[in-house]
């Protein structure tokens, strides 16, 4: 039997302003290899965001629309917005063999890890909660008391990481990334994985070596 492999879902989730956003971009750059899972939002656009790169931007009655029809893998609502996964890429993806990088907030990770648990779960973790402060600030699209309330709950999110399989620290960009490919190189070598390798020398050892 010789099944095509299925490539690995990979999610990448931590409080934000943790740097998930940064360290995600640098590491599909430096793999242009892994699919980008992109979201569907009710939140309006940063100021360069795009249509379909960095969102799928839509209006309320859009997104529920898309609950309702089953369209999403999950969704949640953050401070206040709609955010999706779409389910269809997700699974033309990995059946496809290609892996597929999911960067999403901690209820979602939580959730998408009961429909997927054979995916590859990594917390980013801030160096220290000072620094998770100062990297919020200084992106400089928070308020005051949105900056209080992400803040207090990123503590508490910090707790949900203990259910991931991987732990990465932000401190320096290219460190977390060069951290969160060799987490998915060693993913893709499990033994679980990799059942096709030793089928390969088996049959080659009856073929030519006797049973
Ligand atoms: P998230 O996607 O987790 O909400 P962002 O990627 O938007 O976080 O990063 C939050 C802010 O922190 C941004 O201004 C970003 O440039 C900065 N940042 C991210 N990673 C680092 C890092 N390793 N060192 C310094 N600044 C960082
Ligand atoms: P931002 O508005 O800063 O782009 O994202 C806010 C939060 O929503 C981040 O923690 C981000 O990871 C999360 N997020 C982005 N897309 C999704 C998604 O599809 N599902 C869920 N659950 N969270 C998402």
């Amino acid at each position: 039997m010789n099944m095509k492999k299925q490539g690995l879902l990979i999610v990448v989730s931590g409080p934000s302003g943790t740097g998930k956003g940064t360290v995600c971009d640098e590491l599909l750059k430096a793999h242009p290899e892994i699919a980008y899972s992109i979201s569907a939002t009710t939140r309006s656009p940063r100021e360069g965001e795009k249509d379909g790169e960095n969102y799928y931007f839509l209006k309320k009655e859009q997104f529920e629309q898309m609950i309702n029809r089953g369209e999403l893998l999950e969704w949640a609502n953050v401070y206040g917005n709609y955010y999706g996964t779409p389910l269809k890429k997700i699974q033309e993806k990995l059946s496809d063999g290609q892996d597929i990088l999911l960067e999403i907030d901690t209820q979602g990770a939580m959730n998408v890890q009961k429909k997927f648990p054979e995916g590859l779960y990594i917390f980013l973790l801030p160096p220290s909660l000072k620094t998770l402060e100062e990297r919020i600030r200084g992106r400089g699209s928070e308020t005051d008391e949105s900056l209080k309330r992400r803040l207090g709950n990123a503590v508490n999110e910090i707790e949900v990481g203990k259910n991931y399989n991987y732990v990465v620290v932000n401190d320096t960009v290219d460190a977390a990334v060069k951290r969160i490919a060799m987490v998915i190189d060693a993913e893709h070598r499990r033994v679980v994985r990799n059942m096709d390798l030793f089928e390969k020398l088996e049959n080659e050892k009856k073929l030519n070596y006797g049973a």
